[in-house]
């Protein structure tokens, strides 16, 4: 069963970010079949990384037993919408600078060129994030069918940004 409770250690990872979630935050626990064992395993989410990387068990979960408060559960749920309707919005796993020419963009093959920003994505699969190449950031749009929540969702992913850095990646992506 997945559920929204209090975390009762400071010591997990948040496996859509990778952060630790703090003792007392209030995380997704999305249950699922081990795919190494027998049984089941939980993967534990902040609530905003859920929304935007497992938005169907999230919305679902919402709609089944809305946290008690009542407003943070209306803005993931139209986030949950969000990712929904335009599912490559899930794979955005970070923006970082190239670290050579040698990838091709996911979108039309083209190289990226080394040390500009492309988007790094994974694809959820058997409980993990699996790489699933990169694109431009120029190209996001095309790709990800939307520009709704993208620069939110790289900010949010992509850590220690300077802001220099943030104004880059937000000029690239229009
Ligand atoms: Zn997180
Ligand atoms: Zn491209």
């Amino acid at each position: 069963m997945n559920v929204i409770e209090p975390a009762s250690s400071g010591r997990s990872k948040g496996r859509g970010c990778k952060q630790n979630i703090a003792k007392g935050d209030l995380p997704f626990g999305e249950q699922l079949p081990n795919p190494f064992a027998d049984g089941d395993m939980t993967l534990w989410f902040h609530l905003l990384c859920a929304a935007y990387r497992r938005p169907e068990p999230l919305h679902d979960l919402l709609s089944e037993s809305p946290p008690e408060d009542g407003e943070c559960s209306e803005n993931l749920t139209e986030l949950c919408r969000i990712g929904i309707e335009a599912p490559r919005l899930q794979r955005i796993a970070e923006a970082e600078l190239a670290p050579s020419g040698r990838t091709r963009c996911r979108h039309r093959k083209e190289a990226i060129e080394k040390a500009t920003w492309r988007l790094r994505l994974e694809y959820f699969e058997e409980g993990a994030f699996n790489p699933s190449g990169n694109i431009h950031l120029g190209c996001s749009t095309v790709f990800l069918t939307t520009t709704d929540t993208v620069m939110a969702r790289v900010i949010h992913f992509t850590t220690e940004l300077t802001d220099t850095q943030a104004k880059e990646i937000k000029e690239a992506l229009q």
